[in-house]
């Protein structure tokens, strides 16, 4: 079974200092798992089990958007 592509997919890492939400794409983050907030300049490396979750989510999300455009 072909799997979904959801490489440009972006997700939202809330910093652990200051909780403001930065956003990278899922490819990013399987490059390198480290997120540097925007608004207080924190690098904090990213949760790979809640990261893991949120692929998974994404990808289920992707695959009932082409069932939606293809399916009658
Ligand atoms: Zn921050």
């Amino acid at each position: 079974m072909a799997s979904v592509d959801v490489g440009e997919v972006e997700l939202e890492f809330a910093c652990p200092r200051c909780g403001a939400g930065a956003r990278a794409t899922i490819e990013a983050v399987r490059m390198l798992p480290v997120i540097d907030c925007p608004a207080c300049g924190e690098r904090s490396g990213v949760d790979l089990e809640a990261f893991s979750a949120q692929v998974t989510a994404a990808e289920a999300s992707a695959k009932a958007a082409r069932r939606k455009r293809k399916g009658p």
